[in-house]
């Protein structure tokens, strides 16, 4: 059997329900040979999820990862730095300024929400996150379903939070190249995240991918949770033509979500340059 890898999880060190260490408990359960903290824009909780994997006799190896937000071209972008080298200053600089952007970011949220008739928006959002710097739309949408103003989580992102809702503040993130150039003077692997997550028609793909990998970025996740075959097929040869190594992940946040869990994602065809052949 060859090893289940899942390289692309959270926990609550940003918008995860997990602790670090709950985290790694349920992904040996699943079988999970390496596993990747990947939390958005911190690697707060990679020491503990180490400590907790050695804990448990090293059954699993753990990744240092983080999953960076950026713009290109107005969009929200994610790329995952795996294998960073944590106390690498230039990692702990860009950290610091994302924690900043994110704290900044969230005042912005807040004072939206007010405006149209949703006050407290900020205090409410900080009840679920680890820190200011940690607060994401995710930590808003709990609020707003709280507070009766949306019934579901899914009615918080489709409202107010979405993509084009004015909850969608991202003028705040840096370049995709900027990002990638963190990853990569850490240490790192830089991976273009959920690809198809971004509904981009193939030719704007294309050219997303001529910027990533111009940036230095050098992989593409082709599997992120359950996704079809078909889309895993089309990642995959978008892979090949840039010569981008093949990643995966399930991009796990909540066991209160059953169709996401560590290690639990659509199959990964084997034979493609992958990530971890250089591990
Ligand atoms: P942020 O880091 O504040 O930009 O928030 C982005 C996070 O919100 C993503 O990583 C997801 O975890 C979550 N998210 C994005 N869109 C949705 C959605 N439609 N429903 C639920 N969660 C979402
Ligand atoms: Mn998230
Ligand atoms: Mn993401
Ligand atoms: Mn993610």
């Amino acid at each position: 059997m060859s090893p289940l890898f899942d390289l692309h999880t959270h926990s609550d060190c940003s918008d995860g329900a997990l602790s670090p260490s709950e985290l790694v408990r349920l992904a040996i359960e699943n079988q999970v040979d390496v596993l990747s903290l990947t939390d958005h824009d911190t690697i707060a909780g990679v020491d503990e999820a180490r400590a907790e994997a050695h804990a448990a006799g090293d059954v699993i190896r753990i990744i240092a990862g983080i999953e960076f937000s950026s713009v290109w071209r107005g969009r929200n972008i994610h790329v995952v730095g795996l294998n960073v080298v944590t106390d690498s200053p230039i990692l702990q600089t860009a950290v610091q300024k994302q924690a900043l952007a994110r704290s900044l970011r969230a005042q912005a949220i807040a004072d939206k929400l007010a405006k149209v008739g949703m006050p407290g928006a900020l205090e409410g959002a900080r009840q679920f996150a680890s820190g200011d710097d940690a607060i994401g739309r995710p930590h808003f949408a709990r609020f707003l379903v709280e507070q009766g103003h949306v019934s579901s989580i899914d009615q918080a992102f489709k409202r107010y939070l979405g993509s084009g809702k004015l909850g969608d503040v991202k003028q705040q993130w840096p370049e995709l190249s900027e990002v990638v150039a963190w990853i990569t003077a850490s240490g790192g692997t830089a991976v273009l995240a959920h690809p198809d997550k971004y509904k981009l028609t193939r030719t704007k793909l294309y050219e997303l991918l001529d910027d990533f990998k111009s940036a230095g970025g050098e992989a593409l996740e082709v599997v992120s949770g359950h996704q079809q075959d078909t889309v895993t097929s089309k990642l995959i040869r978008a892979a090949l033509d840039y010569s981008l190594l093949v990643s995966c992940g399930s991009d796990f946040h909540s066991p209160e979500n059953q169709w996401q869990s560590p290690g639990k994602m659509a199959s990964m065809p084997s034979g493609y340059p992958a990530v971890w052949d250089r591990w």
